[in-house]
């Protein structure tokens, strides 16, 4: 894939979500993080919380990811 056609994928993806969110409010941090983890435990790249970054998944032996780490900013997530 493309990186060009990864983040035309990460743009619909985010679009998709925000779409989502119930309308009498924003989304909780639990919920911002439960998203973050659902991306990282299937091996993809995750919006970053702290920053407008991503989150990529750190590689591990098990089926799902053991966390991960924002590209821009650092943050952990394990
Ligand atoms: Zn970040």
């Amino acid at each position: 894939m493309s990186s060009v056609a990864q983040l035309e994928h990460r743009v619909e993806r985010r679009h998709r979500r925000v779409e989502a969110l119930p309308p009498r409010g924003g989304s909780t941090l639990e919920d911002v993080l439960s998203g973050v983890w659902e991306d990282l435990s299937a091996h993809r790249p995750a919006p970053c919380p702290v920053c407008p970054g991503e989150l990529v998944p750190r590689p591990c032996a098990g089926a799902a990811a053991a966390g991960g780490r924002c590209t821009s900013c650092g943050t952990q997530l394990s």
